[in-house]
């Protein structure tokens, strides 16, 4: 793995989150995008080398909105960037390590995306993630 790419923050409300955070930082985020594959809503915010992603539940099946159920806002996932996702995806399943979804799947920001179960990563969620544009 190469880097942390991002942070990724469960939060209820984009908006007002938004502000909160760019109080924090003292700069404005540089987009907004929605998966509505994931229901999810996200702002991302460059700090250095990484980025912090906040993520808003868009629908009623989104996996943002039944973590804020279960255990309220706060830090979602940690997001690792890979030179080759389908590589790592089976290095980490050689591991014992459980991947969620048995493909990646298209995430935000130009990222082919993949997660790995808490229960195997010390109760961390996992991402992998990879630029679509080093991948074609
Ligand atoms: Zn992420």
């Amino acid at each position: 793995m190469l880097k942390v790419e991002h942070i990724g923050i469960a939060v209820k409300d984009l908006k007002k989150s938004n502000e909160v955070f760019q109080k924090l930082f003292g700069k404005e985020n540089y987009k907004v995008e929605t998966v509505e594959s994931e229901q999810v809503s996200a702002s991302f915010f460059i700090m250095g080398d990484t980025k912090i992603e906040l993520l808003e539940s868009t629908g009623p099946d989104s996996a943002i909105g039944k973590y804020i159920e279960k255990r309220g806002e706060g830090i979602h996932h940690i997001a690792y960037e890979v030179v080759d996702i389908h590589l790592e995806m089976e290095r980490l399943k050689n591991e014992g390590f459980i991947i969620l979804n048995e493909t990646p799947k298209k995430g935000a920001d130009n990222k082919l995306v993949c997660f790995l179960h808490p229960k195997t990563t010390n109760g961390v969620l996992v991402e992998l993630c990879q630029e679509i544009t080093t991948y074609y």
